[in-house]
């Protein structure tokens, strides 16, 4: 009838206003190589294109173990990475939580809580081989660290993994600009995040040294290279999302005629892509967008980033779901009703949008994506984690509820069982009309965000020379390895397969298809081992 009808206009401007179609995509890409372009002449663009002086990526021959501590996300992590030499790996990890007040108050605190970390990572440590439990990743020679340290014993090499923009000037150099993702601590910005952490090593007396300041792209790229034998690009989309690639030193013009340039060859580049668009000239702009960057600890940086992450998917959808709530003149969802959850600033997590998605995906096709650890695998094993296969049909218009099968209705009932549960609305308020609903913004705000994350990956090799905008053949017939990390990729349904489906439409299915994309699994602590390995042979 004619709610109906004014109900599909309010959802029909919505969804019109996160389409992107394939002309705005390879302007969005247009855009990227312009910046590239300029953060590599020039310090202090947004595009912040730092040079990381990894200047070569790995074979997977390397061998040796190393501390590898990671700081960037979610959780906190310590480990110790024994690199095997045949693309192998083992790796023992503890994880800790990092509180809001560390993350917002002194830099000091934050650090000493890193150097606490370790502490209690090695004393957690069974102390001999002897003594050890099972474990099937488990070597006695990784239990080499814990034999108890002289004088005439090195200190223990760690790699950090800190993955927040840092202006690298060597290895184990590096001056935090900015912080993102909700940290905001004090007295961090323009320090050098080496000099933090030793310092809070040796307060402690620690016989650890910090040689190697990696970022988690970086970390992802290596990790992938060493498991696959080779890598052009590392990327993340887990709580944030970023892109490190291998760049010819002579295109890193900022470096002038710095030793490191004049060397030649390759270096990794992180490229900061999650402050694209911090201009705010590119991406067309919804007020559900304008309403997060507005409300959130950091307005108008990381533009890029807000699009596309886990911190914030679910928060977009969160603000579309209150419009709706808040329908004039008469509500489209809940009967009006909203909950404490759902009134929640970041009260949506994306893993609860990820179950809705998986929830509708499940019994369709009879394959959701599976997520299972993968320890020191080779790239194979790595791939095969990420599912490639596209859906086939796209979810019903709520207006179409009425006449669905009986199975279909069944996926609705699911989803609306997880609004329920994880948002506590009320199960009186919940229709299968709003639960097809939920599913629609979910999808609007995940699709967005997947071709936008194809569209940097198609800028990276576009920018590589291993693809042309708008397709054509490239003469080559190698594999383009490309290393991945973050919950959003690997477990959101769909994501994987809309971003390679972007990729396509950009640069054209011969391109496409020699595309290797693969979980950099465990990516940070053997990436940050990996480069504690170049640093400790450099040095
Ligand atoms: P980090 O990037 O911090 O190392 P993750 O890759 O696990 O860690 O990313 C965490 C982010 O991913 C959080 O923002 C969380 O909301 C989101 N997330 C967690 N689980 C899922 C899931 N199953 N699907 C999609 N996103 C998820």
């Amino acid at each position: 009838g004619s709610t109906d009808e004014s109900a599909r206009q309010i959802l029909d401007a919505i969804e019109s206003q996160f389409q992107l179609s394939n002309e705005a995509l390879i302007e969005i890409v247009e855009k990227f190589l312009e910046d590239f372009t300029l953060g590599l002449g020039e310090y202090n663009h947004p595009m912040a294109m730092i040079p990381t002086f990894v200047t070569g990526v790995p074979n997977g021959k390397e061998t040796g173990t190393f501390l590898a501590l990671d700081l960037g996300g979610t959780n906190l992590r310590v480990c110790q990475v024994q690199l095997l030499g045949n693309h192998e790996f083992t790796l023992r990890q503890q994880k800790y939580r990092v509180s809001e007040a560390l993350k917002t108050g002194e830099a000091t605190a934050l650090f000493d809580y890193l150097a606490d970390s370790v502490d209690a990572f090695l004393t957690e440590l069974p102390p001999s081989p002897t003594d050890a439990p099972a474990d099937p990743f488990a070597s006695s020679n990784s239990l080499e660290l814990l034999e108890p340290t002289t004088d005439l014993n090195p200190a223990l090499p760690l790699g950090i993994t800190f993955s927040f923009p840092v202006e690298q000037t060597a290895l184990n150099e590096g001056k935090i600009l900015t912080w993102t993702k909700g940290f905001s601590a004090r007295n961090a910005v323009g320090n050098d995040v080496v000099k933090l952490l030793q310092d809070a090593f040796d307060r402690k007396h620690l016989h650890v040294r910090c040689v190697a300041l990696v970022n988690d792209t970086v970390g992802a790229l290596l990790s992938r290279a060493y498991t696959a034998g080779g890598c052009i690009l590392g990327s993340i989309f887990g709580t944030g999302t970023n892109g490190a690639y291998v760049e010819k030193v002579e295109k890193i013009t900022k470096l002038g005629d710095a030793p490191a340039r004049k060397r030649g060859g390759d270096m990794v580049v992180n490229c900061e892509w999650g402050a694209f668009n911090n201009t705010r000239t590119t991406l067309p702009t919804t007020p559900f967008d304008n309403k997060l960057d507005r409300e959130s600890i950091n307005p108008r940086l990381q533009a890029f980033e807000k699009f596309i992450s886990g911190m914030y998917l679910g928060e977009i959808t969160r603000n579309i779901l209150l419009s709706l709530v808040d329908a004039a003149p008469k509500p489209l969802l809940f009967n009006g009703r909203a909950s404490a959850d759902l009134n929640k600033h970041y009260g949506l997590d994306t893993a609860v949008i990820s179950e809705i998605e998986e929830a509708w995906e499940t019994g369709r096709n009879g394959s959701i994506p599976e997520s299972k650890q993968v320890h020191g695998s080779n790239s194979t094993q790595n791939a095969a984690v990420l599912t490639n296969g596209t859906s086939t049909k796209s979810a019903p218009h709520f207006t179409e509820v009425d006449k669905l099968s009986a199975e279909d209705k069944s996926r609705l009932e699911r989803i609306r069982n997880i609004i329920i549960q994880r948002l506590n609305i009320d199960a009186a308020d919940v229709s299968l009309r709003d639960a097809a609903i939920v599913r629609w913004a979910a999808s609007l705000v995940a699709t967005r965000a997947a071709k936008l994350s194809g569209s940097a990956v198609a800028a990276i090799l576009v920018q590589t020379e291993r693809a042309k905008l708008g397709g054509g053949l490239v003469p080559t017939e190698e594999k383009i390895i490309i290393g991945v990390d973050g919950s959003l990729i690997e477990h959101y349904p769909n994501f994987n397969a809309q971003l390679r489906a972007c990729v396509r439409g950009l640069v054209g299915e011969e391109v496409e298809k020699r595309i290797d994309l693969g979980l950099a699994k465990d990516g940070s602590g053997v990436g940050a081992a990996l480069c504690a390995l170049q640093a400790t042979k450099q040095g």
